[in-house]
């Protein structure tokens, strides 16, 4: 364990797969690249003293397992197995950062109960505004568990969310959030210090590597196919990850990477799920 509290250890844990999605349905232009089982991941990280997640991957139990079914993930395994894997338990973590509040994304944090919920202050107000909305609006709120958002909001009334303002540095020692709206209103990004460098952790800002290195690595920047943000948005956010990470793609976690992080060592197969290491 380094003795600079600043470098952290990250492990990005993948704990589901959807089968056969298009991958035109997240990245624009590839309307001829055919299908690919898409990956989820979350990322945990510790430094001496604190354990944190960047997102919580989701149960697969009551409303969660609804919309797991609903969008077609039948491959799954617990988020907290894979802790257990790194002698984690639920108890012992201190912070979740929260990208965005998709279910995919934040759909086990009532599972952690002790730790700070760290998400942007528009992410959050930004849904309650969406669900509050008429029914034709659905397609905002598609991909929201309402039972996430009030499990947040139980959070709140212990005290244990703590809402930025747009980018943070220094959240912890060697963290630092940055907004990043365009896949949702206010998504953040998160920069994580390690041994190997400044590492960033996607949320979905980004779904593929050609969403920054463009199509055929031309260097144009690609815009989702899934946001409910501008496209102008996501390309500033895309050009600000692109900055952090000085066009070296190896230091960038996507979540749903189709490569399934295969430029990452593995430190572990769980029943065929991939625990790797990003430091
Ligand atoms: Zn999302």
């Amino acid at each position: 364990m380094s003795a600079n509290k600043a470098n952290w250890e990250i492990y990005v844990l993948e704990y589901a797969r959807a089968k056969d999605q298009p991958i035109a349905a997240l990245v624009n232009g590839t309307h001829d690249e055919g299908l690919m089982d898409t990956p989820f991941a979350f990322v945990f990280a510790r430094n001496g003293t604190h354990n944190i997640l960047v997102d919580t991957g989701f149960m697969r139990e009551g409303s969660g397992a609804e919309m797991s079914e609903r969008f077609g993930v039948p491959e799954w395994i617990s988020p907290l197995t894979l802790l257990a894997e790194l002698d984690v338990k639920p108890e012992d973590i201190t912070d979740i950062f929260l990208s965005h509040a998709h279910f995919d994304h934040a759909g086990s944090v009532h599972k952690f109960p002790n730790a700070r919920i760290v998400i942007q202050k528009s992410e959050l107000l930004s849904w309650h505004e969406a669900m509050a909305l008429p029914p034709q609006f659905g397609f905002l709120t598609d991909i929201i568990n309402p039972d996430d958002l009030r499990n947040i909001f139980d959070a709140s009334v212990e005290h244990r969310v703590h809402l930025l303002d747009g980018d943070k540095d220094n959240v912890l020692p060697g963290v630092h959030a940055r907004f990043g709206p365009g896949h949702t209103i206010g998504q953040q990004f998160i920069i994580l210090q390690s041994a190997r460098g400044d590492i960033v952790i996607s949320g979905d800002c980004v779904y593929s590597s050609t969403n920054i290195a463009g199509h055929n690595h031309n260097g144009v920047y690609v815009p989702l196919n899934n946001a409910i943000g501008s496209v102008w948005d996501q390309l500033k956010t895309i050009d600000r990850i692109n900055d952090v990470i000085e066009g070296d793609l190896s230091r960038l976690v996507i979540m749903h990477d189709k490569d399934r992080w295969e430029h990452l060592p593995l430190v572990k197969d769980v029943d065929g799920f991939k625990i790797s290491r990003a430091h």
